[in-house]
Order: structure tokens, then sequence, then C-alpha cells
């Protein structure tokens, strides 16, 4: 409360407090009170209580999401895709192209990244796109060749589902469900991925604090699907020298804050290919349980993304790279 505060405006925050069914603890300063407001849901009623008079400011103590929180769940959450398991001992590459372009080109680059020791297919069927002229991606056609390509590889399959309505058909054909950035505050598509019974790979919004990324996480949990891996997929910042700025104190940042596993995209993060080896080695060496990474046989052809994609040659000297890193690593941070 405002040290000028009057002993009935104390009086009606804490009778309001009581109202709303939460417990409020007083303590009397020298020359102010603070009251403390306990309870589940106290996050929600926030701005509703700026507005009566004689309080000075409203302190958030406790982290507005609950399940996502280490708080609620001390140990790691380990998430099965295909049986990958992400979260434990192992960094788990994913890789593959932006978009799915074609079943040759997928086969062989699944072919290649599996050799490689990726674990995981990326490919996108359906790509949100800045412009509506830009490649679409080839929809269930594009699911289907991602389908055909685990059948020859064993690799697991991640894709991306941009529309509500299209989750149960996405989630017919692929192992892990992504959720991109533009849509991470799309809360409808949020909660029909929570109750998808898919894993979920939940890229940070471009324009996202940490917080709210989190907070998206939570409606995916609040489903009753605990499959969340979270993805920093970079930031829009002042910065145009890169696509985005990839910003890596998230990753561990997040790792003390959520149980849940932290990957890293180096590609959207730099949108460079030539940035992608050394932001991946310096995700890893952060914390990041995974990376993501966009791989094609050539990336000057490429219908989408090519500038930030590898070439083959790149990716088996990444992988070399990050097996060196990880055997000169000698306990993983966190
Ligand atoms: C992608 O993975 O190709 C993609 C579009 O990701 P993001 O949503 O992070 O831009
Ligand atoms: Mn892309």
């Amino acid at each position: 409360m405002s040290h000028q505060a009057s002993r009935p405006q104390l009086d009606a925050v804490v009778e309001r407090v009581k109202e709303i069914g939460l417990r409020p603890e007083v303590s009397l300063g020298e020359d102010r009170a603070v009251i403390g407001v306990i309870g589940g849901n106290a996050y929600a009623y926030r701005e509703a209580f700026s507005h009566l008079p004689g309080i000075q400011e409203i302190l958030q103590i406790t982290k507005p999401f609950k399940l996502a929180s280490r708080e609620f769940q001390p140990r790691n959450t380990v998430v099965h895709v295909a049986g990958v398991a992400i979260g434990g001992d192992e960094v788990v590459m994913m890789a593959g192209p932006c978009s799915v372009e074609d079943e040759l080109m997928l086969l062989e680059t699944a072919r290649f990244v599996a050799a490689q020791g990726a674990r995981i297919l990326r490919g996108g069927a359906f790509k949100p796109r800045t412009s509506p002229y830009s490649f679409q991606g080839l929809g269930e056609k594009g699911l289907q060749m991602l389908s055909a390509a685990r059948d020859e590889t064993g690799l697991g399959v991640v894709s991306e589902v941009v529309a509500p309505a299209d989750v149960e058909m996405v989630a017919r054909h692929v192992d892990m469900l992504q959720v991109g950035t533009r849509n991470m505050q799309n809360y409808a598509l949020l909660q029909e991925v929570g109750r998808s019974g898919k894993p979920i790979l939940l890229k940070r919004g471009m324009s996202s604090t940490v917080e709210e990324w989190l907070l998206a996480a939570e409606y995916i949990l609040s489903q009753g699907n605990r499959d969340v891996v979270l993805c920093e997929r970079g930031i829009r910042t002042f910065e145009t020298s890169t696509r985005f700025t990839l910003d890596l104190n998230s990753v561990p940042l997040v790792r003390e804050l959520s149980h849940l596993p932290v990957v890293v995209d180096p590609s959207q993060g730099t949108g460079r290919w030539s940035l992608v080896r050394p932001m991946s080695l310096a995700a890893v060496a952060a914390g990041a349980q995974g990376l993501i990474v966009e791989v094609h046989p050539q990336p000057d052809q490429a219908l989408s993304d090519g500038a930030q994609s590898l070439d083959f040659e790149t990716f088996e000297r990444l992988m070399r790279e990050l097996r060196r890193l990880l055997e000169a690593t000698v306990s993983q941070p966190v």
C-alpha cells in the first residue's frame, strides 16, 4: 500500500482479497503495509486490483505458469518421440529441409541425416510464409512423403501444423507436431494440440518474452498433454544483420524456470547457413538438449529458406564437431 493509504483503504483491499477466495497476509511496517495475496489464481486478479485506492504497487512473486514450472515438478521432463528421448542424457539432432519439396529430395536428405546420427526428420508441409505468394508447402501430400521417409529410415518425423482444424489430420502422419513462431500465441491452436495426444515442439514467438513462451506451454500442458519440448528460434531485435537474434540466454534460463526440455533452431535463429554450425555448438554448450537444423541437398535451389539451409558437407562437419564438443563437455550445464 502507499504510505498515505488509510486504514479503511487497507481493510477494503483485505476484504476484496477474501471475497474472491484468496488469503490475505498483512504485514504492517514502519510507514506502510504490505498485503501478501496467497492462492492459486491470484495472478488473474492483478489488473482489477490496480483500481482499488491506496495501492502503490502490485508485485508478482510466484510465476504465473504452474505446470511448466520447476517448482511444480523439480525433475526434468523427458519427451519420447517415436522412441527417441528428448530431455534425457543425449543431445537429439532433428534435421531436414525447411519444406518438403518432393519425394526424392526428402528421401535423399532423410537418408543422409540419419546416416550422420540425426534421430528425427524435420520437414514443413504447411508453411506459414510471410507472403501469400511464396511456396505454401505440399499439404497432406508432403505429410505422406514424410511418412514414407520414416518407414525407410526409421527416423521420427516432426512437422508444423498451422490451423486448429488440421491438427487431427497432421497428427495422423507425424510423431511430433510443431507450433511455429507465428502461432505461439494462437491459443485455439495451442489448446487443440494439447488434446492431440502427440508430443509438441513449441517454437518461441519471435516477439515473445520467456514468460509468454512458458505461458503458451502452459496452454498445452493444461489440456493434459505433458509432452512439450520448447524451441528457442530467435527473436526480433534492432539488429538487422542477421534474420533474427538467437537468444541463447533463454536456454539456461528456461532450464532453471521449467522442467521441460529445451532445443534450439539455429537455422531460423540466424538466417545464414555459415552461422548455423557455430551457433549449434554454442547452443549445446549453453545446455540445449537438442537442435533442429535445416538441411537441403542443394540449398541454392530450395523453395524456402535456402540461405539458412546446410548442404550435406556442412551438416556432416557439424555432426563431427558436435560429437567432439560432447566428448569434451564434462557435464551438461544445469
Ligand atoms: C520452420 O521451422 O521452418 C519455421 C517456419 O520455423 P519458425 O516458426 O520458427 O519460423
Ligand atoms: Mn524454415
